[in-house]
């Protein structure tokens, strides 16, 4: 289908200079929120079908990885782009701060178990990028560790992308700003207290690193076969439209063509 943006706008080159005040956090690509609606609703649809076609083929498999501050809009993307779409064939694996048992191993054991079967699609909310991220903004684990990662995490994904996997990885790019305000939302709106936690309060005042950190995982780790996407993030409704449309551009082209009639079946009556 025609799709209204070019996600590949914010696709980033390998090897890219990424200064991310360059990245812009608040495009709307000549639209308004409603006329995004019938648009993002028409995705969805064929989202769904494309999603169905992959499970039914059994064949394919796609890894979808989605990174962003606290309040980047992880959880609402998730939501968004794949209402509609079978439970049974999107996994979701999230990530949090790593147990006793997962510290105990190499940072990739936690993660290589969740990467999907054939005919699934598995969302990674937060991913092995932590072990780059905050890892190295709290120092972790010592500068010449987490420095070595870049190239373990493009040789892990260049593997699964030779095992036939298809990746596509999603920064959520959201302003310092539209942080405050949501954090805010969250602590001004009861209903929003579960979603609150004093650490993103703590976190917030290393924004910078973060940026640093988040900007160094874009330059060593996109690739022509696992690329990132710095998605201007702040408004919800265009992230969604980027995201759903470069799923559904991707999958077009693993999962296009509908299961094959079976001929045997041809005037088959069930008695
Ligand atoms: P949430 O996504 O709000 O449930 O928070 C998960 C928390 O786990 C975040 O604060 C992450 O920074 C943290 N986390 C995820 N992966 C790691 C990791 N490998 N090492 C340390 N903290 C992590
Ligand atoms: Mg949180």
């Amino acid at each position: 289908m025609e799709l209204p943006i070019d996600p590949s706008t914010f696709r980033i080159p390998p090897n890219a200079d990424i200064d991310l005040s360059d990245w812009s956090t608040n495009e709307h690509g000549e639209l308004s929120k409603d006329e995004a609606k019938p648009l993002q609703k028409a995705l969805n649809k064929r989202l769904e079908e494309l999603q169905e076609n992959l499970y039914a083929h059994g064949k394919e498999r796609l890894l979808v990885v989605l990174q962003a501050t606290d309040t980047g809009g992880k959880d609402g993307t998730i939501r968004a782009v794949f209402d509609g779409t079978n439970p049974q064939g999107v996994k979701v694996a999230s990530f949090g701060k790593p147990t006793d048992e997962e510290l105990a191993h190499d940072y990739l054991w936690r993660v290589h178990q969740h990467a999907p079967k054939r005919g699934d699609i598995t969302i990674f909310n937060r991913s092995h990028y932590e072990d780059v991220l905050v890892v190295r903004v709290h120092d972790l684990v010592p500068p010449d560790v987490w420095g070595r990662r870049y190239e373990h995490i493009r040789n892990f994904e260049q593997m699964l992308v030779d095992e036939g996997v298809t990746i596509r990885k999603f920064f959520l790019n959201i302003s310092k700003d539209e942080q405050r305000q949501r954090l805010q939302d969250r602590i001004d709106e009861p209903a929003k207290h579960w979603k609150f936690s004093f650490g993103d309060l703590e976190e917030r005042k290393h924004w910078d690193a973060y940026q640093t950190a988040f900007a160094a995982m874009l330059e060593e780790t996109s690739t022509d076969q696992a690329p990132w996407f710095a998605v201007p993030a702040d408004r919800k409704w265009f992230r969604n439209l980027v995201i759903t449309g470069e799923l559904v551009r991707t999958l077009e082209e693993i999962a296009a063509d509908r299961f094959p009639p079976n001929p045997e079946l041809d005037g088959v009556v069930v008695e």
